[in-house]
């Protein structure tokens, strides 16, 4: 099993994962497939360890963002289907055929293009449709019956999927929503063959509207225990399970006098004389300056980051004089006291699906299953 040398690391429950992908299984409709998002090295989590899981709890395709990713997985001996939902190099083809990936053909132009660089055996290829994310996609009926024409007389393609994105399916108003599915239904007219893959529904739309699915589902971010949005978080259909958490010990404890100042630019000046302590985790690993004045949890208890947050380092104040080797909680819970994901993403601004990508791999995953490590995942040794 690899090592971690450090007392900073990040903790992936493996079980919460399979857990929410059976209760996704569970909402929809029996036979609908689902497609495990885990691009980003897995919102994070990491990508081989999240795949199995995935795939051992319901799921039965995977789709990442870049054909490196998905030949990442195959490297890791990943043999399910895998779907590049991004762009693909049209004279990437014949990598992606040899190691049976499914690309995405997202317009006319890009067919034939591809099709110039004559794969060794034909590539699998879902179809994506704009039907208004305006990022990638055939938008209009005629484009989509020429590609379908194109793929089906092209030896180097086959056809086994076509697919849509939605915009706002994790917003209360749904205006937008029913007229994307709506431009949806119109564009699918021209498909003969329904009984290819279609899918259109995010983690958002797979949770509120199990019944507008089709036969596929690509979930993402709610197969790591987070709701698509605030607004979704209130009415989930089931209850997620939160798979990432991050920790850190400390490694230094002193008492400073009043008066005396903490870390780069001398900004804390302690009011009284206090107990700081200095944790192993800084903006190189994620945890980035603009964290500065937020809080961590020690022994139960939530305390302030002091100072300046460092490239390695932080400093906090603690309420008494504690050990060295005190876990130090900077997301998951401790005693009663937690600190979700959301509550880091609303501090920063952003969204919870911002704050796991951010987390640098110089932080190990430990990986837990049933309770006890089943792999820890360092990538510098
Ligand atoms: C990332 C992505 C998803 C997953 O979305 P979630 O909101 O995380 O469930 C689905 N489809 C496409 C095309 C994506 O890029």
């Amino acid at each position: 099993m690899n090592q971690y040398y450090r007392e900073t690391w990040a903790e992936i429950n493996l079980d919460h994962i399979a857990t929410n992908v059976r209760s996704l299984k569970k909402h929809l409709p029996d036979d609908t497939t689902i497609i495990a998002v885990v691009k980003a090295n897995a919102y994070g989590h990491g990508d081989v360890q999240v795949a199995k899981t995935a795939l051992s709890s319901g799921a039965s395709w995977l789709a990442v963002a870049f054909l490196d990713e998905a030949l990442a997985l195959r490297k890791k001996g990943i043999q399910a289907p895998i779907l590049v939902l991004g762009a693909t190099r049209p004279r990437d083809i014949d990598i992606a055929s040899k190691h049976q990936i499914t690309l995405t053909a997202y317009s006319l132009e890009w067919l034939q293009q591809a099709e110039k660089n004559h794969p060794t055996s034909p590539v699998n290829v879902h179809v994506k449709l704009d039907t208004g994310m305006g990022r990638l996609g055939i938008r209009d009926q005629q484009e989509l019956k020429e590609a379908i024409v194109f793929i089906e007389r092209s030896p180097s393609f086959h056809l086994n999927g076509i697919y849509t994105h939605f915009a706002t399916a994790d917003e209360q108003d749904t205006t937008y929503f029913e007229k994307q599915f709506e431009c949806f239904l119109h564009l699918l007219e021209v498909v003969e063959d329904k009984t290819i893959l279609i899918h259109c529904a995010n983690s958002a739309a797979s949770l509120r509207f199990p019944k507008k699915v089709f036969n596929a589902v690509r979930f993402g971010i709610s197969m790591y225990g987070l709701a698509p949005s605030l607004e979704i978080k209130r009415v989930l259909p089931f209850p997620l399970k939160e798979a990432f958490s991050l920790h850190s010990s400390l490694v230094h404890v002193k008492k400073v006098k009043k008066g005396d100042k903490i870390s780069y630019g001398a900004t804390y000046t302690a009011e009284e004389d206090e107990w700081i302590g200095t944790v192993p985790i800084g903006y190189a690993d994620g945890w980035i300056r603009r964290l500065t004045g937020s809080e961590v949890i020690v022994d139960g208890i939530r305390v302030p980051i002091v100072g300046r947050i460092c490239m390695d380092q932080l400093m906090i104040k603690l309420p008494e004089k504690k050990s060295l080797g005190t876990k130090v909680t900077l997301i998951g819970s401790q005693g009663e006291e937690s600190i979700a994901v959301d509550e880091v993403a609303k501090r920063l601004d952003t969204i919870n699906y911002e704050v796991p990508c951010m987390i640098s791999w110089r932080v190990p995953r430990i990986y837990l299953k049933s309770g006890s490590i089943a792999e820890v995942r360092n990538s510098l040794l």
